[in-house]
């Protein structure tokens, strides 16, 4: 560490510094709990150095002669920020991260004890990991589960009460190197990808030499933050992380006072503490604001390396949860904590560098760099609209159905939008020799220049699933609560699939001696011909989209059972199978693990839904409903009850119906029945929300809408 640095973060720690210019230091503090780069070159060999520097960058093997002194360069720097503990963390299947510590304590046969970790450690882990779930990839006789080391994903301090953890980010396989977590074959899309990007450029004579194509990812995060108190009062939020019953509140989103308004102090509190953390993290934060709802909020890093990106996004989630908690506040990150106002989704902003790096999105100046952009936005559109369903069932979970279809969210119907500008200049290719009207002439590809495109025109539709934004495409029907692997995977993958394609014509045609450029120009043009279905500028949120997307042939697979069925589709196995990012079996297994979530949700969310109304909500009514014929009894011939008559008979009524909605309810859930648990539970709901305009808020045990909303600073 240089000294100007370690003096900087020493006078910080004594806290003789930062009292109210943290900005100052800013530079010196970002990525302080990383052991990055720029830390292994001050504190490793040379020799050690080089070699770790070419395997980060190039992405090649780890040469296992360094990994012991790595292993203790890695331990001294933890050590001195006060680490007791390492641990491999990884992605299982859960869809969160995971980790067991171990400290670095070892006898040191003089009946004391050393502090120790060796290269073997570094590399590899081999968790007790047999409750992960595999969906039958491990099989009774080999329940072993393995982790390995992502060198190109910096280890990190992660802070508790007492001292700190250092956390390796590994991947996590079975004995035979099947893939039992998200990381695992998100790293092999992106080889894939980089393989066929690669051969495209060599085809533009780009120099690809020892050099690799990457993607970028900067996903835009939405979340809740409500108070804990009122969190803690309501056992569905604690269970399942959504509200279960809750009648909306007079006034939600309508005013639309909340978007981009100022932020609240307690908020501000928790956004800047979040901040700091994440800079410290290496973790490059950039935007937040106030976002749709009351209580809803974002947060935008600046965009990173994929795998980079992915597992930062993973310890952010990680670190709003806990920081909310230690402020008195509670992070919702569900997809739809609250029905009837705004849910919340990861908008993955993603893109392609190639291996000149340049971003392959962003339309150039030269036609060169203009017939790149237009091959690559070519190869997305065919990719997209070949395995949209597999796009579908990328974001498909049980969270992520109350959001998709909902008139606030890309509708599961994935379209492309490109804007008035690109789908004039795509229209002009596709029709080859003919004038347009528009710009007067014909686009000839890798000849002419592309007009400007001007950002704000490409920006506007926030309906579209999958919509270019100037620089790079915004998938935007990925869920808040996400581990944005697989969404990520699968655009590695079919994009991969429609390079590849691209490159074979190519070389054919190169073999054949045709020119470049014409014969790109075709194939572009067959490309949109065929797929510009996919490409639908308009709003999405229209009933009539679903009509139109029908007749042009677009998928729509409404839930999470359906769109699950589209993995057995054939062409989607080989895409995956082919460019080596999933084995049949590890989709197969795949398949059981989201079929099996989806399952366990459900049914989770029924019985916590049949137990609230049984012993709460309906309790609540019937000490109303007492309280009722107790006044109207003893009023008798008093005074007049006509109005209090009706309003018992009312609550009589909802109650009675409460009741046999819950009979109904408990009978699909014996069952296991999960189409008839859904309708179960929506049809409780309502009997409840309406039983809860009516009771005294004195008598309603849970926080109310209103209360959670409103009431959060
Ligand atoms: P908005 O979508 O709200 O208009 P921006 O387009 O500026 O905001 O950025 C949204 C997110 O997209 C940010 O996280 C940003 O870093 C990311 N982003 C910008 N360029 C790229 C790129 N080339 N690849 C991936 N993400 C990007
Ligand atoms: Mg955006």
């Amino acid at each position: 560490m240089s000294q100007a640095r370690e003096e900087v973060i020493q006078a910080c720690e004594q806290e003789s510094c930062c009292n109210g210019s943290f900005s100052e230091h800013l530079p010196e503090h970002f990525g302080e709990n990383v052991f990055s780069l720029k830390v292994m070159k001050e504190v490793l060999s040379p020799k050690a150095y080089v070699s770790i520097e070419k395997t980060i960058k190039e992405g090649g093997k780890l040469d296992a002669s360094i990994a012991d002194e790595v292993a203790e360069a890695m331990k001294k720097w933890a050590i001195a920020k006060g680490a007791t503990h390492f641990t491999h963390w990884f992605q299982p299947m859960t869809g969160t991260t995971a980790e067991k510590h171990d400290s670095f304590i070892a006898w040191d046969n003089a009946g004391g004890i050393t502090l120790s970790f060796s290269g073997k450690e570094l590399i590899q882990g081999e968790p007790d990991a047999s409750s992960f779930p595999s969906g039958g990839l491990r099989a009774t006789f080999e329940a072993r589960g393995y982790t390995g080391w992502d060198p190109t994903s910096p280890a990190f301090i992660k802070e508790g009460p007492e001292a700190t953890t250092l956390c390796i980010p590994t991947f996590y396989i079975g004995y035979h190197g099947e893939a039992l977590d998200k990381k695992t074959p998100l790293l092999r899309s992106m080889a894939a990808l980089s393989k066929q990007v690669c051969r495209l450029a060599n085809l533009f004579g780009i120099d690809t030499k020892g050099k690799r194509s990457y993607c970028t990812i900067g996903p835009e995060q939405e979340y809740f933050l409500i108070d804990k108190a009122h969190f803690n009062a309501r056992l569905d939020l604690i269970e399942t992380g959504r509200t279960l019953f809750g009648r909306k509140p007079a006034k939600h989103q309508q005013q639309e006072d909340h978007y981009f308004g100022a932020i609240k102090p307690r908020i501000m509190g928790f956004m800047e503490e979040l901040d700091r953390t994440l800079w410290g993290l290496g973790i490059p934060a950039k935007t937040r604001h106030n976002e749709v709802s009351p209580a809803q909020y974002e947060i935008a890093p600046i965009y990173e390396e994929l795998n980079i990106g992915v597992d930062h996004h993973m310890t952010l989630m990680e670190v709003m949860r806990q920081i909310a908690d230690k402020r008195g506040l509670a992070c919702l990150l569900h997809e739809k904590p609250f029905a009837g106002v705004n849910g919340s989704g990861k908008h993955n902003n993603w893109s392609i560098v190639g291996p000149d790096g340049k971003n392959w999105l962003y339309p150039g100046k030269t036609p060169h760099d203009n017939a790149k952009f237009l091959a690559t936005l070519c190869a997305i559109i065919k990719g997209v609209d070949t395995y949209a369903d597999l796009l579908r069932v990328s974001v498909a979970s049980a969270a992520n159905d109350h959001r998709l279809g909902a008139n606030e969210a890309p509708p599961a119907i994935v379209s492309i939008f490109l804007g008035e500008q690109l789908t004039d200049i795509i229209e002009q290719i596709e029709k080859g020799g003919a004038k347009t009207s528009k710009e007067g002439g014909i686009l000839h590809v890798g000849v002419d220049s592309l007009p400007q495109l001007a950002k704000d025109t490409t920006d506007r539709n926030r309906s579209s699933t999958f919509a270019f934004t100037g620089n790079k495409f915004e998938f935007r029907a990925v869920g808040s609560s996400m581990n944005p692997s697989a969404a990520n995977m699968v655009l590695n993958t079919i994009v991969a699939e429609a390079i590849s394609d691209m490159c074979d014509q190519l070389e054919a045609d190169k073999q054949a001696g045709k020119d470049f450029n014409a014969s790109l120009q075709k194939i572009l043009q067959d490309i949109i011909k065929k797929h510009k279905k996919v490409v639908y500028n308009g709003d999405n949120y229209v009933p009539q989209w679903q009509v139109e997307a029908k007749k042009r042939g677009l998928p729509n697979l409404k839930n999470t059972p359906e769109a699950l069925e589209a993995i057995k589709a054939k062409k989607n196995i080989q895409v995956l199978v082919k460019h080596g990012v999933l084995t049949e079996t590890e989709i197969a297994s795949r398949y059981e693990i989201n079929k099996h979530a989806y399952n366990t949700v459900l049914v989770l969310e029924g019985d916590c839904a049949a137990t609230m109304a049984r012993t709460q909500l309906i309790p609540a009514g019937i000490e109303y409903q007492k309280q009722l014929a107790d006044t109207i009894k003893s009023v008798g011939t008093a005074g007049k009850t006509t109005g209090q008559k009706k309003l018992l008979k009312e609550v009589s009524s909802l109650i009675e119906q409460s009741l046999s909605d819950c009979d109904a309810l408990e009978a699909a859930l014996a069952k296991h029945d999960a189409a008839k648990i859904f309708s179960g539970m929506a049809k409780l709901r309502v009997s409840i929300d309406e039983m809860e305009g009516l009771v005294p808020s004195y008598l309603w045990p849970l926080p109310s809408y209103a209360e959670m909303l409103l009431m959060n600073a």
